[in-house]
């Protein structure tokens, strides 16, 4: 069964698919994937032939040159993603496959935009309230608060996000990492998902 984890920039998925990954569970991280997957040859052709063969350096992938020739080109970015996404939802749907064994978590920051959404059983949202968010990519990334709120602009409100997933991880400083997955977790246990 595959479980995507959901959430705008600072909110916290990564912490509680960490902290997931401490209780044993797997968590496939769609970010990892598309930085393995861009290295295998026909995606990194398919990306020389878009973007130029200079976006690699031998065996590196330089993201900051692909986000300086995709930055306000909205076409060359649908294109880039065309590319990525069917490759990463193919990559996870394997992965699933050979998983068989009780539940997969998908961490994923554009689980809808991507499509890997379509892929999942159940959604997650993790959610913080904005300032909070703001604080904390601020503190992790040494980012303005004017980078970290455009950010935020381009992607999905946490509105948007409460009103499509499953179940919300509130993670508004008011329960601790502990107690939050906790809670989700008795909640997964509730709808038969997990049984221990
Ligand atoms: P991104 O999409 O930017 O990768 P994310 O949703 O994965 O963000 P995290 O990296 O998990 O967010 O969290 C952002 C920062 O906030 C991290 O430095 C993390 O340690 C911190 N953080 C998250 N949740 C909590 C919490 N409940 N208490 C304290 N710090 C937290």
């Amino acid at each position: 069964m595959l479980i995507g984890l959901t959430g705008g920039i600072g909110s916290g998925k990564t912490t509680i698919a960490n902290a997931l990954r401490e209780r044993g569970y797997e968590v496939y991280d769609t970010d990892s994937a598309a930085k393995r997957l861009v290295m295998t040859s026909p995606v990194r052709q398919a990306i020389e032939n878009l973007l130029g063969e200079d976006v690699y350096d031998g065996d590196r992938y330089i993201s900051s040159k692909v986000a300086q020739r995709v930055f306000a080109n909205a076409g060359l970015l649908q294109q880039l993603n065309d590319i990525i996404h069917p490759v990463v939802r193919q990559d996870l749907k394997q992965t699933a496959q050979e998983h068989n064994k009780g539940l997969l978590f998908v961490e994923s920051a554009i689980l809808y935009e991507s499509g890997f959404d379509l892929e999942c059983d159940y959604i997650i949202a993790v959610i913080a309230p904005k300032p909070l968010r703001i604080a904390r990519t601020m503190a992790r990334d040494n980012k303005t608060e004017e980078q970290v709120k455009s950010r935020i602009k381009a992607q999905m409100s946490n509105c948007q996000l409460r009103h499509r997933a499953d179940y919300v991880v509130e993670n508004n400083g008011k329960m601790t990492v502990t107690q939050l997955v906790d809670k989700l977790m008795r909640h997964l246990r509730k709808k038969n998902f997990i049984t221990q």
